[in-house]
């Protein structure tokens, strides 16, 4: 892309960033306590490079761009390195990783021709370890000095330091070493130790370490060796760089290994001269081989017991490497591939709210869409009006957003200094967004509630709750048709669903004759499915799945259960796991008129809204024998085979086993039952040649009517 020249706008959000990053850095570099997220820290300043690279008149000294790391700190001496330490370029895709390879075949000179395959350079694949560089001199073999990386030309001298990290020779394991040697790597603090020094810190009352590298920065830049010491830093050497006088040849010195020639040799000459290499690192001979190993190490990293952020890949052959060269910054035979964030800035852009089944108004964050642990994220939950007020959203703020593995997103905190002049607090509406009545927020409570029943938002919820698999389980019924027929008002409670007929719904967008019809069985046959699932079904506050059969079990009907809460509440606190709260919220739904109406037409519309004489027989132990008509399907077992016309499988064997039946996979003489539906294969045929007696869905139905 051609730079163009920046508008005013552009220009504000460039100083807007610089001034940002710069205090970040700061703050992370020189005081060891980053005020942001690292890969927050990351995203914004890949926005002010491509800010500048499409507007190079937004470039300025003074940007963080322009620079390596931070300043050296006060407290110790600062010295020059004698061989820069650049940083790494990142890249945080495979595509531009690809990129990057394309861009060190060009100054390579090696782009292929149309038509030509690309050429495939040896590369060696690090760890990318979440340390602390560090530049160590030897001279004749002896550790001299040893320095932060600090601006790259210059670092903090913390020799006294580093000698106490016993991993780090004080003297090379070499028969002849050379004049001068110069060694890079990681320090680092291990998992284990971070959290043992942070426990120590929380005890004494100081101030928590972000994180392992700030930790281990922390102390290396202790004044005193004997913490430094108390702390166990370790380090992984990565780089060797030996004088270019000819005093080290290429022929192997006496036990003394030769002089690489590529990284790989680099990495075992510093492990015969005494060095801890990270014993990960591998020899890859193309870039599909990098990422795999990137691939593998995305899932093997968790196992280690220190933090890596991604791979560190380097040319591999040394010659090609100084062919390639650096830029101001990095240099360019190298690339850090970092692993997808859990973490990033975006920028708000609505404050959302839904009401759930139950009344309850989530207020959401919809934000500008932002690619996060694998996945893209635009929503996140805000939870309810204290948490809104406790991150004090403002219109147009950025925020930052975390999204680890398959956790749900989330917003954590909003980046004040970067919110637009002027902006204006956000907070829960007054009113319900659906039906426009006035929403409540009890004392002591957290949520914010509509109480309007008939709001169609809360009639939705409802509605999908009754029909969700944990409940009636009625296939065909998703979001978008419960919709329409809210909408439309067709449907005004539960029990309206069991009214509409196949030619209306064929009518509705989306639907045909098929699947209406199919939807109308799947309806007629969640009638005869066991009460628990009904109770669970109306969706009264916090009688979940499990509270729901336990309840069942006692009460076993909604008459019976009804007139406990009214009238003998300690026989339901009586029942296992059930609390205060759910006598309350039960005592509350029973009393409410709407929803005693709604227990009358669900009887009306056939419903058992009670233990089938089966599931009663089960539960007070009783055991007819096998075929006795009153004891349902006790001791008698089924296997059910192909696809059911209405009843889902799991439907089907819910129902057989609240009605006393087991339900098994293979088919034997012991077998009473082999339920098949369309496409039955060879369990209907062993079970016609055992002589074992099939049915049908209809039979099935019928058998169970018979038990209740
Ligand atoms: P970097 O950490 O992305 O990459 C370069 C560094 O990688 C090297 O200096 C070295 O220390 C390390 N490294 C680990 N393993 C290596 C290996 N095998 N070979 C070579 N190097 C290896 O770049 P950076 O310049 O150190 O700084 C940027 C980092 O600092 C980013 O992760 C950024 O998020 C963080 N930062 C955060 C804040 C904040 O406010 N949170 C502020 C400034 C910088």
């Amino acid at each position: 892309m051609a730079p163009t020249s920046a508008s005013a706008a552009q220009a504000a959000r460039a100083a807007e960033l610089r001034r940002l990053l710069n205090h970040a850095a700061h703050a992370y570099y020189v005081l060891d306590a980053p005020v942001m997220e690292d890969p927050v820290y990351d995203r914004l300043y890949r926005e002010l490079l491509e800010l500048e690279a499409a507007h190079p008149e937004l470039h300025s000294p003074d940007s963080p761009t322009q620079r390596v790391g931070g300043a050296p700190a006060e407290s110790f001496s600062s010295v020059e390195h004698r061989i820069p330490l650049l940083s790494l370029d990142n890249a945080f895709s495979l595509d531009e990783l690809e990129a990057w390879y394309g861009r060190l075949l060009k100054v390579l000179d090696r782009t292929p021709q149309a038509g030509e395959p690309l050429p495939q350079l040896a590369m060696v694949g690090e760890l990318k370890i979440d340390g602390n560089a560090l530049a160590l001199s030897y001279e004749h073999g002896v550790l001299v000095r040893a320095a932060t990386r600090g601006d790259g030309e210059r670092g903090e001298e913390i020799t006294a330091n580093v000698r106490t990290i016993q991993s780090v020779p004080l003297r090379l394991q070499l028969e002849h070493p050379p004049a001068w040697v110069e060694v890079r790597g990681e320090a680092l603090i291990p998992d284990g130790t971070f959290a043992a020094i942070n426990a120590e810190r929380a005890a004494r009352g100081e101030a928590l370490f972000a994180n392992p590298r700030n930790a281990c920065a922390g102390t290396l830049r202790q004044l005193d060796p004997k913490v430094v010491a108390a702390r166990r830093l370790d380090f992984f050497a990565y780089t060797l760089h030996l004088p270019d006088d000819g005093e080290s040849s290429g022929v192997a010195n006496g036990g003394d290994p030769a002089r690489p020639t590529s990284q790989w040799e680099s990495l075992q000459w510093l492990q015969a001269a005494g060095f801890k290499v990270n014993p990960n690192a591998e020899l890859l001979p193309s870039l599909a081989a990098v990422e795999a190993f990137f691939a593998r190490w995305e899932d093997e990293r968790k196992t280690l017991d220190y933090a890596t952020d991604g791979v560190v890949v380097k040319l591999d052959d040394l010659r090609l490497q100084a062919d390639a060269g650096f830029t101001q910054k990095a240099p360019r035979w190298a690339i850090a591939l970092k692993y997808a964030a859990e973490e990033a800035p975006s920028k708000l852009l609505r404050l959302a709210c839904q009401v759930g089944r139950t009344g309850v108004v989530t207020p959401v964050a919809e934000f500008e869409p932002v690619p996060l642990a694998g996945t893209t994220v635009s929503r996140a939950t805000l939870h309810n009006a204290d948490r809104l007020a406790e991150l004090d959203l403002h219109a147009g703020d950025t925020i930052v957003v975390r999204k680890a593995g398959e956790i749900i997103p989330e917003v954590v905190r909003v980046l004040p200094e970067l919110r637009p002049a002027g902006a204006v607090p956000l907070q829960l509406p007054q009113v319900c967004p659906e039906c426009g009545s006035e929403l409540v927020r009890e004392q002591g409570e957290a949520a914010t509630r509509c109480v309007n029943s008939s709001c169609p938002a809360i009639l939705r919820g409802s509605l999908r709750h009754w029909v969700s698999k944990g409940a009636l389980d009625v296939d065909g019924l998703g979001v978008k048709l419960i919709e329409q027929l809210v909408e439309k008002g067709l449907v005004g409670s539960i029990a309206d669903l069991y009214r509409l007929d196949g030619a209306l719904l064929a009518s509705l967008e989306r639907m045909g004759a098929r699947s209406a019809e199919n939807l109308v069985g799947a309806l007629a046959a969640s009638k005869a499915q066991p009460w628990h699932r009904q109770l669970y079904g109306l969706g009264i506050h916090h009688v979940g799945e499990v509270n729901a059969k336990a309840l069942a079990q006692t009460f076993p009907s909604a008459a019976e259960l009804a007139s406990a809460a009214a009238d003998t509440p300690e026989r339901i606190t009586a029942v296992f796991g059930i609390g205060e709260q759910i006598v309350q919220s039960l005592q509350q739904w029973f009393a409410t008129p709407a929803n005693q109406r709604l227990l009358e037409q669900l009887e009306a519309l056939g419903f058992s809204l009670a233990l089938s004489t089966a599931e009663r027989q089960v539960a007070a132990g009783a055991s007819g024998p096998a075929g006795d008509g009153a004891a349902a399907l006790q001791g008698q077992t089924f296997v059910l085979t192909g696809t059911l016309p209405s009843l889902s499988r799991r439907q089907a064997q819910d129902m057989i086993e609240a009605a006393g039946g087991k339900v098994t996979g293979s088919v034997s003489k012991k077998t009473s039952y082999v339920v098949a539906g369309a496409e039955a294969g060879s369990k209907l045929a062993k079970a016609e040649s055992l002589g074992v007696a099939v049915l049908d869905e209809a039979g099935l139905l019928q058998l169970l009517a018979q038990g209740s």
